[in-house]
């Protein structure tokens, strides 16, 4: 052993009969508890400046990424789009229905739904405050309770490792679809205990879940801006419930990922956007590996949802445990170098190992980076300096299309609200 041992943390199993886990924490990872932040700085920001979501604010590069989806990745994006509808309708209303039970204040109601939660799948399960600061700006007012239970459920191992592929799609969105289904139950489960609960669905969130993940001890923040658990790393898609059940939070922990990230490097070694930074920077109060979206999503776009920051992470891939009692006996980074770990392969660019990373031109990077009607006005005013008078009949066309991009923007804005 090369490096002393700081503290160690006790986990409950991955599955519910799974025995608990001991991972030690080096010295030199020692860090804080969840996340450096600065209380003042995150108020201050969610009141001047309240958080926004691309999928609004930047939803013109959906409809591009939709344009360049192969066909096969399009069919099943469709699919899932419409096996998703009666969820994230669901969800909309479901912290408006009453409870079909009655409240039995001698039940312990945190260890009844962790332990429902469990039985049900999510490999990870964390109780914390709702945390209001960190919802949308469209989205103010909705979440209706303050207890939140954030729950993680595992997507399936060796299809993430096929990332970027269709197949890491399929573990990606039908982890979601699955997720979806199972909250609902947890959902229905708590209200016959006589008390509410409201779901945050993908698609139909209030705002940020991570920082709420992180208070609540599920993991901490890695480079590649993902929840990192200790069984899974990143290879997770999260959901939350929020309740007026009576919960005992959980504590933020420090796992060592913090000062480990620094050290690792592998996701931002290898994303083939150069979109993940090595230095830490605060941002809106919190110091974080910042991603550099206009970087990430033409390639998110162009290779089926990209993802290798997750696939090449040596915590989703070998687990906590493993990882940071190699790091106590080596001082090292398990897989690091290695094509195991860092090997991945690009349609168009072939395979690439630890020591190559592809090229794109500076135009694949050119991608919308505004909302729909943002983007029908610039390509209007484009054409207006280009001729002496718009001609009348594009001043038509230019019409209804904003009033078609609105329309949809309303739509999606109502979904979301
Ligand atoms: S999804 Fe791909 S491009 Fe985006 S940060 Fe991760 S590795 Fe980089
Ligand atoms: S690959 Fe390494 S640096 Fe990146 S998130 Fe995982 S542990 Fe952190």
């Amino acid at each position: 052993m090369i490096k002393t041992v700081a503290h160690v943390i006790h986990r409950r199993g991955r599955r519910v009969d799974d025995p608990g886990i001991d991972i030690p924490v080096a010295d030199d990872l020692v860090s804080q508890p969840g996340s450096r932040s600065k209380n003042v700085d995150v108020s201050f920001y969610s009141r001047v400046e309240p958080l926004t979501t691309p999928d609004l604010e930047k939803a013109a590069d959906m409809d591009w990424a939709w344009t360049i989806f192969p066909d096969d990745l399009a069919e099943y994006r469709r699919a899932h789009d419409e096996r998703s509808k009666p969820h994230l309708r669901a969800a909309e209303t479901s912290g408006d229905i009453e409870p079909t039970g009655i409240p039995d204040p001698g039940v312990d109601m945190t260890e009844v739904i962790r332990n429902k939660a469990r039985e049900l799948g999510f490999g990870e399960v964390g109780f914390t405050m709702y945390d209001n600061r960190y919802t949308y700006a469209h989205r103010k007012g909705w979440p209706k309770f303050q207890n939140a239970i954030c729950l993680a459920l595992e997507q399936d191992y060796q299809q993430t490792q096929t990332i970027p592929s269709l197949e890491g799609e399929y573990a990606h969105f039908g982890t979601y679809e699955i997720e979806a289904e199972i909250a609902i139950e947890l959902a229905e489960h708590i209200r016959s205990l006589g008390y509410r609960a409201q779901m945050h669905l993908d698609s139909a969130e209030a705002g940020a879940f991570i920082p709420m993940f992180v208070n609540a001890g599920l993991g901490q923040l890695g480079a590649n801006g993902q929840l990192l658990s200790p069984h899974f790393g990143s290879r997770s898609r999260l959901a939350m419930l929020t309740t007026d059940a009576p919960v005992t939070y959980d504590q933020p922990v420090d796992f060592g990922i913090s000062n480990f990230c620094q050290e690792c490097q592998v996701c931002v070694n290898r994303c083939p956007g150069r979109a993940l930074i090595r230095d830490k920077v605060w941002y809106r109060g919190v110091q974080k590996n910042k991603v550099i979206y206009e970087r990430c999503r033409p390639v998110m776009a162009n290779y089926d949802g990209c993802g290798i920051c997750m696939k090449v992470c040596p915590i989703q891939k070998y687990g906590m445990k493993p990882v940071m009692e190699h790091y106590v006996e080596t001082g090292g980074i398990l897989g690091k170098g290695t094509d195991n770990l860092e090997g991945y392969t690009l349609r168009d660019k072939g395979y690439q190992g630890p020591d190559k990373l592809p090229h794109f031109n500076t135009q694949f990077f050119d991608i919308p980076n505004c909302r729909p009607e943002e983007l029908l006005f610039n390509q209007f005013k484009e054409k207006v300096q280009a001729a002496t008078m718009p001609p009348v009949e594009e001043m038509r066309e230019f019409a209804t299309e904003v009033k078609k991009a609105l329309e949809r923007g309303k739509r999606q804005s109502h979904m979301k609200d």
